[in-house]
């Protein structure tokens, strides 16, 4: 079977050497999380206008192509329509958006995220980003599970460059016994608080790992019946995914009796028991949300769908990218790029917010109606004496819920305030 990422592998490796883990990262994360990513508004609001000041991020990426034979030295042409890929993709600017489902559509965004050949290497001087360099490695994917072999000139690989100032991707043969079975792999950055701490990795770990045959897009050779899924360049989307800190959209819990309960930490992918089975099932729906269900997010670069039905990161896997350069590989991009654009915005449009309680169900519901008002509010409990009960959280989906076990039976009050910190709107909810 196509394993299109290692990443599920190495989550069951690092199960097996550290039983637990994977329960582990969820509990780490929850504790980790607020710390790590304060909430920082992008956007300030003036009167009724808002001022977006947003960043492009482009991040310098060097090619290292080991190979053994002729055909693992592929095309610079593949080098180039695999930037253009990952650039397309990640900006969406992808020509599939039209097959996002209607209600996944609003859930879906540019990451202001996009790449380059480097153009300087480490030493000063000018490169064009492409490393060649010949092996007498003739596989790099066997011997019981992942190695990093291919990054280190001393395993018969290459050396990275600064893994702080360049993304790098190894291109190389990663089959095992002839057989095509790990795609790619990367590592998340050290410190996400996403992952736990047993899948960190050292800097010269750090970087993205491509099969030779399936890098770029319509690579001639993934025209076989083991590879026509992973032919549209995007395994090299998903595992850049994985090293800006994004896990599998259903969360590596498929074996798991509790498979439903365990995120991605993710609010807009709707919650997933299993990855796709590189298919294009739309029919797929491995969990039953209490309202609001929605299928399993085939579109999404994250799951293990077929090529031809992914075409989307949802906003919050985008602010969590973005999260991931701007606090653990903030030396990366090259070139930001400040974009300034005012829209006139309704105060009006507050009222589509629902906010409730539903006598005997112990959660407070946020309904939000205006797309526009996501991502540009946030919410706070107090009770009746003023404590306050919940922290300011960004409402990032149309509906939010927040368990009340804890909270003692009262009246409360929630507070939502636009990215300015002015308050629009109060609502008193009854918990019994
Ligand atoms: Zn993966």
């Amino acid at each position: 079977m196509v394993e299109p990422c290692g990443q599920r592998e190495l989550m069951d490796q690092l199960e097996k050497q550290y039983p637990g883990f994977k329960n582990q990262m969820d509990v780490d994360y929850l504790k980790c999380v607020n710390s790590t990513f304060p909430v920082t508004p992008r956007k300030k609001i003036i009167r009724d206008t808002i001022y977006y000041y947003d960043t492009v991020y482009t991040i310098p990426v060097v090619f290292h192509v080991l190979y053994n034979n002729a055909a693992e030295n592929i095309n610079d042409s593949l080098l180039i329509n695999q930037l253009e890929v990952l650039n397309r993709d990640f900006r969406r600017l992808n020509f599939d958006t039209s097959n996002t489902r209607s209600f996944f559509k609003s859930r879906a965004g540019d990451a202001r995220i996009q790449f380059q050949l480097a153009k300087v290497d480490p030493q000063g001087n000018v490169t064009t980003g492409i490393i060649r360099k010949a092996t007498t490695t003739t596989s790099w994917g066997g011997g019981g599970g992942i190695n990093n072999n291919m990054k280190s000139s001393s395993t018969k690989g290459n050396d990275p460059w600064d893994p702080k100032k360049y993304m790098n991707i190894w291109i190389c043969d990663l089959s095992s016994n002839g057989n095509d079975g790990l795609l790619g792999f990367a590592y998340p950055p050290n410190g996400h608080p996403s992952w736990n701490a047993n899948s960190w990795v050292s800097d010269p770990n750090q970087g993205v790992v491509l099969h030779y045959k399936i890098t770029g897009r319509n690579n001639p050779l993934s025209n076989t019946a083991s590879l026509n899924t992973s032919r549209m360049g995007r395994v090299a989307v998903h595992e850049v995914g994985h090293f800006l800190g994004l896990r599998h959209i259903w969360a590596d819990d498929q074996g798991s009796f509790n498979r439903c309960s365990l995120d991605d930490f993710i609010d807009d992918t709707p919650l997933q028991g299993v990855g796709s089975n590189f298919n294009c099932d739309q029919n797929l729906n491995s969990c039953i949300e209490a309202k609001n269900d929605l299928p399993d997010m085939v579109e999404n670069y994250m799951d293990y769908s077929s090529h031809a039905c992914q075409n989307m990161f949802t906003k919050r896997q985008i602010i969590t990218m973005r999260n991931a350069i701007k606090h653990f590989r903030k030396d990366l991009p090259i070139q930001v790029q400040i974009i300034e654009k005012a829209r006139i915005f309704d105060t009006v449009v507050y009222d589509q917010v629902l906010v409730y309680t539903v006598a005997k169900d112990n959660r407070l519901n946020i309904e939000v109606k205006n797309e526009d008002i996501v991502n540009n509010i946030s919410y706070e409990v107090y009770n009746m004496l003023g404590q306050k009960i919940e922290e300011n959280h960004p409402i990032i989906s149309n509906f939010t819920q927040i368990s009340t076990t804890r909270y003692p039976s009262a009246t409360y009050i929630v507070i939502l305030r636009n990215l300015d910190g002015r308050v629009v709107r109060s609502q008193k909810v009854v918990v019994n």
